[in-house]
């Protein structure tokens, strides 16, 4: 018996319940094939305003409950995934386009990150503090309220549920806002798999819309924090909104991440993990290696190994075959990434591997000679690009690696550990891999950026508690202080 019943959510939204909304209903389309999979209710801003005004009534409630029932919650949700896993995986690959392995890749993530919110509700979170005679002073940690969370299409579950769990795991409810196109997976799911494992009704409101709803949510008085991840321009409007309305906000944003590969390398290791960096999820990652750096000596022989890969990955509709790349999110991107790769070639890249496309299906592509202004090498170009600038020394691969105003991950490969660290501690980033690609989450880690990747903030891990929650200070004595006025 499937979980997901297309039924109970066509043209809804998920707000106390399965309920119509006042902002119509849209398609929402396989990009593989074009055809609609179902279709969803869409959130007008005054849904967003009864979701939250709604999300502040129940907040109260879930205070009172014990924790280890709390807990129990999402050890149920990380159940519920593993049960019904085929299940899920399978809206994963339809609706974002995900081949199978990044679908289960993801759904697993999603498991770790459940059995990692189940941990909070029983952790300590509070201090107690130095005070003068009798008083009691301490401090704890504090649910927000109500956390708006806005979410991007492509890893749709995860980067949604990564917030969505810590947040409701440290008392507070959500209003999650994933982008319409990925609607199902990267929102209903959630709402469903939540649904099964027993959260309370009202702590969790599920509303599929466009930027007019994720303005509302920002700017709501019942919403105390805002997080969003998606793109740096998107983000930027979202972070003046949520602080012109005094709310928390956390940024998680686009990236232009470096991948340097120095000259003392295994090449057929390197070849590998430049083609996983560049091709993965058809480089609609954030942390996708977006300028490819090689020292000359190697440079040649490298680009060969990367070619002979791009050629040979298959490329294809993930739920009919076994594919290594699957479609872009829709052709209008894969008209994008054309344009970068077009105006590149004309302003003196040269065009190694694919360049060429079907419809959505981008093939994987090998730019090389790529230099500073070119589009390839100044842009997010959220396709499957390995953009290949040459480099003379390791002075020269740190100042381009840091020639961006992006900052969220850099990743350094080379025989000696000292070399490539000594080289890697001189780069402006939030994450930083040595001997590794650029590509990576672990749950427990933090993870954020620096300059145009982020504000400041980190999301997973350690960073949970600070991220949505806020210190209060409490002195307790018996009694007041003769004070002398
Ligand atoms: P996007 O910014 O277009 O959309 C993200 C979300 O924001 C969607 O839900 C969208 O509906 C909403 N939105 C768009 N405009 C808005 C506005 N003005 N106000 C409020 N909400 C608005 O991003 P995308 O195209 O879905 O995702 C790709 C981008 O996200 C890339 O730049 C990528 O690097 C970035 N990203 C960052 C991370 C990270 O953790 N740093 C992770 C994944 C993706």
């Amino acid at each position: 018996m499937p979980i997901l019943d297309a039924p109970s959510w066509h043209e809804r939204i998920y707000s106390n319940g399965w309920c119509r909304s006042s902002g119509g209903a849209v398609d929402v389309l396989e990009p593989a094939t074009g055809k609609v999979l179902t279709r969803v209710g869409l959130a007008s801003p005054t849904d967003v305003n009864a979701s939250a005004a709604a999300a502040r009534q129940a907040v109260a409630h879930w205070a009172t409950i014990p924790y280890l029932e709390r807990a129990a919650v999402f050890r149920n949700a990380a159940q519920v995934i593993t049960q019904n896993f085929r299940e899920l995986s399978e809206w994963l690959v339809r609706d974002s386009g995900s081949v199978q392995a990044k679908a289960d890749f993801e759904l697993t993530l999603c498991t770790t990150c459940l059995h990692e919110a189940a941990a909070m509700p029983s952790q300590p979170r509070g201090l107690v503090l130095p005070s003068n005679g009798g008083r009691l002073s301490f401090s704890r940690r504090q649910p927000l309220g109500v956390v708006g969370v806005i979410s991007p299409f492509n890893f749709p579950l995860y980067l949604a549920l990564r917030a969505v769990a810590p947040a409701l795991a440290t008392g507070n409810a959500v209003v999650l806002k994933p982008d319409p196109r990925t609607a199902v997976s990267g929102g209903f799911l959630i709402a469903r798999v939540f649904e099964l494992a027993g959260l309370p009704t009202g702590l969790l409101h599920v509303i599929p819309g466009g930027a007019d709803a994720g303005a509302a949510l920002c700017s709501d008085p019942n919403v105390a924090m805002i997080q969003f991840t998606g793109s740096t321009d998107a983000g930027r409007k979202v972070g003046e909104l949520a602080g012109r309305n005094l709310k928390k906000v956390s940024l998680e944003l686009g990236g232009k991440n470096s991948l340097i590969v120095l000259d003392d390398v295994n090449l057929d290791l390197a070849a590998a993990n430049i083609a996983w960096a560049a091709y993965l999820h058809q480089g609609q990652i954030c942390m996708t290696a977006g300028r490819i750096l090689v020292q000359q000596a190697i440079l040649a022989e490298l680009v060969e190994r990367v070619v002979a890969k791009a050629q040979r990955l298959p490329v294809g509709d993930p739920s009919a075959a076994q594919v290594a790349l699957g479609p872009l999110i829709g052709s209008n991107q894969a008209q994008q990434v054309h344009s970068i790769v077009k105006d590149s070639v004309a302003a003196g890249a040269k065009l190694e591997a694919g360049g060429n496309s079907e419809g959505p299906f981008y093939r994987p592509t090998v730019l090389s000679g790529v230099k500073p202004g070119m589009r390839a090498f100044e842009e997010e170009i959220f396709g499957p690009v390995a953009a290949i600038t040459a480099f003379a020394s390791d002075d020269e691969a740190v100042e381009l690696a840091n020639s961006t105003q992006y900052g969220l991950s850099a990743a350094v490969l080379s025989g000696s550990v000292a070399r490539a660290f000594a080289l890697g501690n001189r780069l402006r980033t939030g994450i930083l891999h040595i001997n590794d690609q650029t590509v990576a989450d672990d749950v427990v880690n933090p993870f954020g950026g620096v300059g145009f990747s982020g504000n400041g903030t980190s999301i997973g891990g350690p960073a949970n508690w600070e991220e949505f929650t806020q210190w209060q200070w409490i002195t307790i004595q018996d009694n007041p202080p003769g004070y002398p006025f």
